[in-house]
């Protein structure tokens, strides 16, 4: 398996696969450095009888779904607490994840029907992007009841309030959490756009939050100096 990062901190395993899809112009995951480790070292390591929680993200972990899903149903039957976080290019394979998972994080950049947004900010074509959406739409379908917390990640200039608006609406009834992050805040952000330091600012942030709390009743908002949660 190709990996970013297979981690234990007390009590939790974090498992970061490589390689995605979208390849997001401002990604800075596929910077980083890569680890070669075969499932079943993989799965020894988060088997672990200490670690009661495993998170596994990436890029996108279901590029490797093969390994992933067995690595998955494996890890529920030990007793683990997993969350998956994943763009929601492959509703098929999420699929068979139902029931191992106890939280999905899904990566959305902002209306489900903006192809032009997510042309600008992937280097998927038209006709890729109209596919991606498709699947994406087709994911929150098969997850609908699961908990799901969508990470929105607010890049100035590309996500603005009326589609922060629009976005909130469409997911409602699809996700009880969004977690907003300022784009440039985190390790996995390159400079974009001319933009190099974390922004849109912290009013910005936490208006955007009020925005979407109308529609989904959990926003956790981070940032640079920004940690806050507005519950509905
Ligand atoms: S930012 Fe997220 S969705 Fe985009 S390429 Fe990176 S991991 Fe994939």
């Amino acid at each position: 398996m190709r990996l970013i990062s297979l981690q234990k901190k007390i009590g939790n395993g974090t498992l970061e696969i490589s390689g995605c899809p979208l390849k997001c112009r401002y990604c800075g995951h596929a910077s980083l450095p890569r680890v070669d480790s075969s499932y079943e070292k993989t799965l020894a390591f988060l088997s672990d009888i200490q670690l009661k929680k495993v998170y596994i993200g990436g890029a996108e972990p279901m590029s490797q779904k093969k390994e992933i899903i067995d690595l998955i149903k494996m890890l529920k039957w030990r007793g683990k607490e997993i969350t998956l976080k994943t763009t929601g290019a492959d509703p098929k394979a999420l699929k068979e994840t139902v029931g191992f998972v106890s939280r999905y994080i899904i990566e959305i950049k902002g209306p489900l029907d903006d192809v032009a947004l997510y042309q600008r900010l992937t280097q998927l074509n038209e006709e890729e992007t109209k596919a991606y959406l498709s699947s994406l739409k087709e994911s929150l379908e098969i997850l609908k009841g699961q908990k799901v917390r969508i990470f929105l990640r607010i890049i100035p200039g590309y996500v603005t309030e009326e589609g922060i608006d629009r976005l909130g609406q469409q997911l409602q009834g699809y996700a009880d959490q969004v977690n907003l992050v300022q784009f440039m805040s985190t390790r996995y952000d390159l400079p974009f756009d001319g933009i190099s330091f974390p922004s849109p600012d912290i009013y910005t942030m936490t208006h955007y939050g009020e925005v979407l709390l109308k529609h989904i009743p959990y926003i956790h908002i981070q940032g640079n100096g920004l940690d806050s949660v507005l519950k509905a």
